[in-house]
């Protein structure tokens, strides 16, 4: 059966998923979205006995239909490979009564590499499969995380460069030592003087400029995009919730059939999509449980119907749950509208003009397999002590949010099942809130200190990606005005 996708706002469908991949967004604005979903075709039990890139190969070739399977497994082969420092690439670690699913073993320590990872050999994929010649230029704002496991992921793959913008005096020492650290001849790194919102103004801009777009074509470049709205970032990530409901039935913990609840420290929504999108094809999902942190938009969405991003922005100790406007929550207005796109794009407009849209009581009734809770910044830090102190096992800040939310969830809901919660980055990227929460107090010491240090208390190896970085000789040392992003382009193309 081939799958085909469609635009969440109607204005395109019967698009292929090479095609998909390669448009990134539909020209209507909207999100792609499969036209039908697939049924996973082999059983849970075989599925039990596999390695996680088999179990990639089974999910993924449900929804990219227009891949052979030879491109699909060399794409597979190219990303879960050493690039992650465990074989299993998953490890799925029992602790205080739930399952965390480590998605952060790979080259950056954040979950983000479990796509960025093979979205650029599914890009290439993509060009070649519709005899599109051009070099992709990959074009990224990024406010930290997003832009060093893109720039990782597309680190010398022939056929792409990437360019990612981030502001100067606006990341993390750590994160921004990442960047300017980045091997490989066709990644590039530009420090801006402005703040994230400039970067990624300053990026939107250039996808829209019709002369630089037509003298990149005269040069034989196209731009594409690297963000969570892809479809080629989500499909890979429904892989590890079927990878974890298969481990789970292999080791006994689950027998054929018995639910499974998942918790998501949510931000954009891309990630609890994809567990959502697992129930769709066929894993025993139970509930859905949306975790936020302090901004709490999505909490007050599915409490009251009501998405409303007129509210003020909160800076946490999870910086990658901080958003307002979480893009890929449209996929799910739009199935829980009944696969209508009119609905959606018409409460879609209502966002972009007043910043807050309503859903009917018929659609809330459609959300029954979602539960939702938050978490402050103290809650989030007494959730890693807590942890901790019972058993040892250290998380980050993200994944405290998700682990504090689940508590309250479990001892108010009276819910016994089985629950894996999604660890979406190691404690080494964000040391020193973990070893604040930990200690209880502020601490004084310099960066990489308090990583030696968490490194002693968790009883876990520094991982080579920070370890790398301490000694990395810096690469990317252009600093450029806001106004100057797009001349930086062209001297970087030759345009
Ligand atoms: C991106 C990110 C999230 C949020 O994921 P979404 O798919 O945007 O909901 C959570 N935790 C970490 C560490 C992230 O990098």
């Amino acid at each position: 059966m081939s799958i085909l996708y469609r635009s969440t706002r109607g204005g395109q469908n019967g698009i292929s998923a090479s095609q998909a991949i390669l448009q990134g967004l539909a020209d209507d604005g909207g999100l792609f979205v499969p036209e039908t979903f697939p049924k996973l075709a082999i059983s849970m039990e075989q599925l039990s006995g596999m390695h996680y890139r088999e179990i990639a190969y089974e999910v993924m070739r449900l929804f990219l239909t227009d891949f052979t399977e030879e491109e699909l497994k060399a794409c597979i082969a190219g990303a879960y490979d050493s690039k992650f420092d465990t074989e299993e690439i998953v490890p799925l670690v029992q602790a205080d009564g739930a399952y965390y699913l480590e998605l952060f073993h790979g080259a950056t320590i954040a979950f983000k590499d479990m796509a960025l990872s093979i979205l650029p050999h599914l890009m290439t994929t993509s060009a070649r499969k519709n005899n599109r010649h051009e070099e992709i230029v990959i074009l990224t704002a990024t406010s930290g995380d997003t832009g060093k496991a893109a720039l990782a992921g597309f680190s010398d793959v022939p056929g792409t460069r990437i360019i990612v913008f981030y502001p100067k005096h606006g990341v993390s020492a750590v994160q921004e030592k990442q960047m300017v650290t980045q091997k490989g001849e066709n990644t590039y790194v530009v420090g801006i003087e402005g703040n994230f919102d400039d970067a990624q103004t300053g990026v939107k801009k250039m996808f829209g400029d019709a002369t630089l777009k037509a003298d990149m074509e005269a040069k034989g470049f196209c731009f594409s995009s690297a963000n969570s709205i892809n479809i080629g970032r989500l499909v890979p990530q429904i892989v590890y919730y079927v990878y974890a409901y298969a481990k789970l039935l292999g080791e006994g913990h689950l027998h054929d059939g018995e639910p499974m609840n998942v918790v998501v420290p949510t931000g954009n929504f891309g990630n609890i999509l994809a567990a959502y999108y697992a129930g769709k094809i066929g894993i025993p999902i139970g509930k859905l449980i949306c975790a936020s942190n302090e901004n709490k938009v999505l909490f007050d969405f599915f409490m009251s119907g009501c998405y409303d991003r007129n509210r003020e922005f909160v800076l946490t100790n999870s910086p990658s749950m901080d958003i307002l406007i979480s893009s890929n929550l449209e996929r799910l207005i739009y199935h829980i509208a009944g696969d209508d796109s009119e609905k959606n794009a018409a409460l879609m407009r209502q966002l972009a003009q007043t910043g807050r849209y309503e859903i009917t009581e018929e659609m809330r009734e459609q959300l029954s397999q979602f539960a939702a809770g938050y978490a402050t910044e103290q809650e989030t830090g007494e959730a890693i002590r807590r942890l901790y102190e019972k058993t040892g096992y250290v998380i980050d800040t993200h994944t405290g949010v998700a682990a504090s939310v689940y508590q309250r969830y479990a001892a108010e809901a009276k819910d016994n099942t089985k629950t894996v919660i999604a660890s979406t980055a190691s404690p080494f990227k964000f040391s020193r809130s973990v070893m604040e929460a930990i200690r209880a107090e502020k601490c004084a010491e310099e960066d990489f200190a308090l990583i030696d240090e968490l490194s002693a208390v968790a009883n876990v190896e520094v991982p080579a990606a920070i370890e790398e970085i301490r000694t990395a000789p810096i690469r990317h040392t252009t600093v450029c005005a806001t106004e100057e992003m797009q001349a930086v382009v062209r001297r970087i193309l030759g345009v």
